[in-house]
């Protein structure tokens, strides 16, 4: 029963979709869609120069999670970190695990010499202004400003495009599909079947990433 925060690692990655999930049903601003959230996760944890996602486990279940994405300040010249995506199971909520997940990110950073850590929350969550608040955060005065580049190609890339193995470098393109493996011309690599390998070298479908 004694919580422990750690480093997620890729086997983590369903859960936090899960928690992610939840977050953004909360949110205004966003919609859920573990797909992409998957993506961007296993993106973190596969390129740590990005970021760094920490989760907390009670009993082996993760049950809540933040994120500190890498930044720079060229104002303090130094390393800056956004926090992000800071989420805690329901059942769990108010029980301490966000304070030790806020600790977590911030001794991290602290070690690693960031000189700033900076986090967005909904504007009318008061609930959330008032935790944060309480673990040494400060209103800022700047004001979020925000351009989606959604022309329609990059959001569905994944569902549209090409995926490639991360094993051997061999290209699914969905124009052609798989026929060797009965995967029909024109299927999107998201309906390709979980059981489905490289042609190439039989890694599994989890291998894959959007090649962008
Ligand atoms: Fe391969």
């Amino acid at each position: 029963m004694i919580p422990a925060t750690r480093t997620a690692i890729e086997r983590d990655v369903a859960r936090c979709a899960e928690l992610l999930g939840i977050l953004f049903t909360q949110e205004q601003e966003f919609t859920a869609d573990a797909e992409a959230q998957s993506r961007a996760l296993s993106m973190i944890i596969r390129n740590p120069e990005l970021g760094r996602i920490f989760v907390v486990e009670i009993d082996g279940v993760i049950e809540g999670m933040v994120m500190l994405l890498f930044s720079v300040s060229t104002c303090l010249g130094r390393k800056a970190a956004l926090l992000e995506d800071m989420v805690v199971a329901p059942a769990w909520r108010t029980k301490g695990l966000g304070t030790l997940l806020i600790n977590h990110a911030v001794d991290f950073a602290r070690r690693e010499g960031f000189g700033r850590i900076t986090l967005l929350t909904d504007r009318d969550n008061e609930a959330a202004q008032q935790f944060y608040r309480a673990q040494g955060f400060a209103q800022s005065e700047m004001v979020v400003f925000r351009k989606l580049l959604d022309d329609g190609t990059v959001m569905n890339k994944s569902e549209s495009d090409t995926w490639m193995c991360r094993e051997c470098g061999y290209l699914y393109d969905p124009a052609e599909g798989d026929p060797e493996s009965r995967i029909k011309e024109g299927t999107p690599f998201v309906e390709v079947s979980g059981h489905w390998s490289c042609p190439v070298c039989f890694a599994s479908k989890a291998d894959f990433e959007p090649f962008l």
